[in-house]
């Protein structure tokens, strides 16, 4: 999808409003994609290996008997300069090989669940108490302070991919509502709704009619 770059912007925090013009599937469904989004792994925090590492003892009860128990190989040794993350710095988690040859973030179970998000579950914690932010925000990501569309991984994927329209049902912004209030808060979720409603929802549903009846360009 080619599109000229339009900003707004709410206390501090620009949006790009790719967010309320790109297509998304009806919700992430993990029985048809398999969490493809894991299998490269995420950058996080470096301060937050620290809050993961904390759990870790719940963490191991989640994994199954193939995800490497060592912590050490939980994450990369390497940390990345990056200003869209509060330290200053980025830092990968591993990926492993899998039963079948394949690679996915360590946090990947045989299932394709993340254990840091059933180990929190399961402990009755918010589901996304230890789960890194770009995990939670994809196919949404924040780069040079924009909140925009991660075009660049969604175009590995298969089924929610940039290229996927077939799959399409809704924007990316209306698939992420819960996503949003939990990493930017009502207020700044609140803000967005109102622009979107204004400005892009009808417009993207004739769109949206126009690819399903096989009538656009
Ligand atoms: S931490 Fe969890 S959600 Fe994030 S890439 Fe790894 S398995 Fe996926």
């Amino acid at each position: 999808m080619t599109d000229k770059k339009e900003l707004i912007e709410f206390q501090g925090l620009m949006i790009d409003t790719i967010i309320f013009r790109q297509g998304f599937v009806p919700g992430c469904d993990i029985g048809i994609c398999g969490g493809q989004c894991c299998d490269w792994g995420v950058y996080m925090d470096r301060d937050f290996q620290s809050v993961i590492l904390k759990h870790e003892t719940k963490i191991l009860e989640s994994m199954d008997e193939y995800q490497p128990k060592d912590k050490a190989k939980w994450f990369e040794k390497e940390l990345v300069r990056d200003g869209d993350f509060p330290s200053g710095f980025a830092l990968g988690t591993e990926i492993y090989v899998t039963s079948k040859g394949t690679t996915q973030c360590v946090f990947k179970d045989k299932h394709n669940y993340c254990s840091l998000q059933v180990s929190a579950t399961k402990n009755g914690e918010h589901k996304w108490n230890i789960k890194p932010k770009y995990c939670i925000l994809y196919p949404l990501t924040v780069v040079d302070n924009i909140l925009t569309y991660d075009d660049e991984h969604s175009k590995k994927l298969d089924y929610c991919g940039a290229d996927k329209e077939h799959n399409f049902t809704q924007t990316v912004f209306e698939a992420m509502t819960e996503e949003i209030k939990y990493v930017f808060g009502e207020e700044c979720f609140d803000f967005l709704e109102k622009y979107f409603i204004k400005n892009y929802k009808k417009k993207y549903q004739i769109e949206n009619l126009k690819i399903k009846e096989g009538t656009n360009g």
